[in-house]
């Protein structure tokens, strides 16, 4: 199973990766967490992807895609993976693509999570994070016992820069128009399974499985 995973900000996709990697076995891979490992190792690709990262600009897609590769050559990434965070644009898809095609494999399934512009508001809006040790909590989902106070440490909760509406249809706004071609470009070759990611995680999750056993004959 060579899978990629793709959903707006507060669909729940950190939440149904982990689930998918326990369940089914196949290693997430997220391309934040592996271009920090290969900063961290000092690789020839990490020292080339932090001169990026420490000026505070994007990694270009040649580096990423290069960092991506080497990971998925590895053994341990042979029965399959997870792609979480990459590709977020068509320029990297056909990239991705590429590497694929060149290493004799390619991508099987593309699932993109799909939610409501108002629920996700409602989601994200109502988080609260603790400034002092970064406890996350939420208005309607996990409230604190002592209104604006955390239950860990007794410090107080924030609603962090990115929580907050304006920012977050911003951040919607961005997504719809990077995506857009990504899916597009995904649903032209027959990869692209659309689902719904209203609800709760396990409702979310039995969706899934279910394309995931229709797709893959499991
Ligand atoms: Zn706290």
């Amino acid at each position: 199973m060579r899978l990629i995973l793709l959903g707006p900000p507060g669909a729940g996709k950190g939440t149904q990766a982990k689930l998918m990697e326990k369940d089914y076995r196949i290693p997430q891979i997220s391309t934040g967490d592996i271009l920090r490992e290969a900063v961290t190792a000092g690789s020839t690709l990490g020292v080339l992807a932090n001169s990026f990262m420490r000026k505070g600009s994007l990694v270009p897609d040649e580096v990423v895609i290069e960092v991506i590769k080497e990971r998925l050559a590895r053994p341990e990434y042979a029965r399959g993976y997870l792609l979480d965070g990459f590709p977020r644009t068509l320029a990297q898809a056909e990239a991705l693509d590429r590497a694929l095609g060149l290493a004799g494999s390619r991508i099987e399934l593309v699932l993109s999570l799909v939610v409501d512009e108002e629920e996700l508001v409602q989601r994200l809006a109502g988080r609260r994070v603790c400034e002092r040790c970064t406890e996350v909590f939420h208005l309607s989902f996990r409230p604190p016992r002592a209104t604006g106070l955390c239950d860990r440490c007794g410090g107080p909760l924030v609603q962090r820069e990115d929580d907050r509406e304006e920012t977050i249809r911003r951040r919607l706004q961005v997504y719809k128009s990077e995506t857009a071609p990504l899916i597009d470009y995904y649903r032209q070759r027959g990869k692209l399974r659309e689902v719904s990611a209203t609800g709760d995680p396990d409702a979310v999750k039995g969706r899934i499985d279910q394309v995931l056993r229709g797709s893959f004959g499991l």
